[in-house]
């Protein structure tokens, strides 16, 4: 099929030309006649496959009829992400060059004021992160009633960041009458509710099974001690043929003790993480992707959607708590039909973790051994506790208690929601100031869900400020929202003490109409 088949106007078609893509991806196929006829679209779909342009094409040619008004903008993009957001803004740059259209980027960790301007002007296109884009409408600075489209990308991430009540929250600022298209890369239940919550009799189109690791990438795995791993990594990075490399930690702080090391051994490496400030976040990418950095250490703030062309490697120098993750980080490489290698390193004690990935990739990782390091067999159960005798290593040694860790505990390890301690009133809680900081401040301040609860629960705090000058509580809500998406790598935090009222109904069955080609890398 050609593009020109599909309905574009001459203006888009002509960016595409420019663009050099000769074929619409099967995800572009199925999704852009559907969202030109005005219908809702529910598309499951990895990054990678294309599915940006399967949105952005058409939405250029939808608002390319009409004008924007001030405050008023007529189409809303929903990121998880400040990178992922960023990204799609490029994609409107790049696809409506040939169509006068005017966007914005609300994303947190960069001034207000900048934003506002663009709002006043009026804007055909709004990306955003849910919590910056609160925080505007809170102050007063957006209006959203005019939204006609509505994309909300990358769903199960959001969910995993615990910002579905956001959503929610923002779902019920808009109009009605409005199309919606709503992505995500897997389809679990919760994700098919929300999806039921928010979609009018949408069009459903599927391209890739959820957890397929793209065929182009060569996966091994290394078990070795987790006190060896640093130098298992560098011997990988020595003996591969490194063009350039994400290499992924699970915590934050590992990050960037990771990146001094390799800097140490002379290695040009550079770090990204979610504590980091924007600024200094969108630099260090831009300087990966133009070749200035060859190894960007990162957590999983990365893992997603960012498309930096032919990364040659992935290194897990943790094995990713949550399996999907894995299929997320190894899809940086192997993109576009090119190449790719991903290696994880596995201490003994990751043997579940690791038994997860291969069940949900359907296939065993492949074992190597590094000469001059042991290779210890993977053991399956948890040694946490039992003194197995394991000389721990500096890493393990400050690993915290699994409670008091900063990292996700695993879904199923969760506390269910009546068996989670009652929330203390907001008076009794540790004001922000006293809060331990963030190393340290492990459960409590996952607890955006307290402070980011649905406006029903924060009304009766709202009452007590009363008295407080509105600028201050603005500047408060500020912090928080601000806060919460610095963390937008942080633990997988579901719905959190939240229970949408969707999640309450039960899901309708719909005719499922797949599309099945390979996932394009
Ligand atoms: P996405 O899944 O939207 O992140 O896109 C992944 C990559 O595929 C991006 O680098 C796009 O530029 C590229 N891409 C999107 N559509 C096409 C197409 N029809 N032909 C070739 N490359 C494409």
């Amino acid at each position: 099929m050609l593009f020109s088949e599909l309905g574009l106007g001459p203006e888009v078609l002509r960016a595409i030309e420019d663009k050099g893509y000769t074929q619409p991806t099967p995800i572009q196929e199925q999704a852009i006649p559907l969202v030109l006829q005005g219908r809702d679209v529910l598309g499951c779909a990895q990054t990678g496959t294309g599915k940006t342009a399967g949105f952005t094409l058409p939405m250029i040619q939808i608002l390319a009829s009409g004008r924007a008004r001030a405050r008023m903008p007529r189409s809303l993009i929903l990121e998880p992400t400040r990178e992922l957001a960023a990204q799609v803004a490029e994609s409107f740059e790049t696809y409506g060059k040939y169509n006068k259209m005017s966007m914005a980027l609300l994303i947190g960790g960069e001034t207000f004021s900048e934003q506002v301007k663009k709002l006043d002007r009026g804007v055909d296109v709004l990306i955003a992160t849910p919590g910056r884009l609160i925080d505007l409408f809170e102050r007063g600075n957006i209006m959203l009633n005019d939204i006609k489209v509505l994309v909300i990308d990358e769903a199960d991430r959001m969910l995993d960041m615990g910002f579905i009540p956001d959503i929610e929250r923002i779902v019920g600022m808009l109009p009605k009458m409005r199309q919606t298209l709503f992505f995500s890369a897997t389809m679990a239940p919760e994700i098919r509710r929300l999806a039921d919550a928010f979609l009018s009799n949408p069009k459903e189109v599927t391209v890739a099974p959820p957890a397929s690791t793209a065929e182009t990438v060569t996966q091994a795995l290394v078990v070795v001690q987790e006190e060896d791993k640093r130098k298992a990594l560098r011997h990988l990075l020595q003996t591969e043929d490194v063009k350039n490399a994400f290499i992924f930690c699970n915590r934050k702080r590992d990050v960037a003790i990771l990146q001094k090391s390799l800097v140490r051994h002379g290695f040009n490496a550079g770090e990204l993480h979610g504590d980091m400030p924007q600024s200094k976040r969108t630099e260090t990418l831009e300087a990966f992707k133009q070749g200035e950095i060859t190894l960007l250490v990162c957590s999983d703030v990365a893992a997603r959607g960012i498309d930096v062309q032919s990364v040659s490697h992935v290194f897990n120098f943790d094995v990713p708590v949550s399996a999907e993750d894995y299929v997320h980080r190894i899809g940086r490489t192997g993109r576009a039909g090119k190449a790719g290698r991903a290696f994880t390193l596995a201490a003994p004690d990751d043997g579940k973790q690791v038994a997860a990935i291969n069940r949900l990739i359907k296939r065993e990782i492949p074992l190597i051994s590094i000469d001059g390091l042991e290779s210890p067999e993977l053991s399956e159960e948890d040694s946490r506790g039992r003194g197995r005798g394991r000389k721990p290593a500096a890493a393990r040694e400050e690993r915290k208690p699994r409670e008091e860790r900063p990292e996700p505990q695993a879904r199923e390890e969760r506390q269910p929601r009546e068996a989670r301690p009652e929330r203390q009133p907001r008076e009794e809680r540790q004001p922000r100031e006293e809060r331990q900081p963030r190393e340290v401040h492990v459960r409590e301040e996952r607890q955006p869900r307290e402070e980011h609860a649905h406006p029903r629960e924060l009304a009766p705090a709202a009452e007590s400020r009363r008295a407080d000058p509105r600028r201050d509580r603005d500047r408060d809500r500020g912090d928080r929202r601000r806060r919460h998406e610095d963390e937008d790598d942080s633990p997988v935090v579901g719905f959190g003490d939240h229970m949408p009222a969707f999640m309450l109904r039960s899901a309708r069955p719909r005719p499922v109409e797949n599309v099945d080609p390979p996932q394009e890398g």
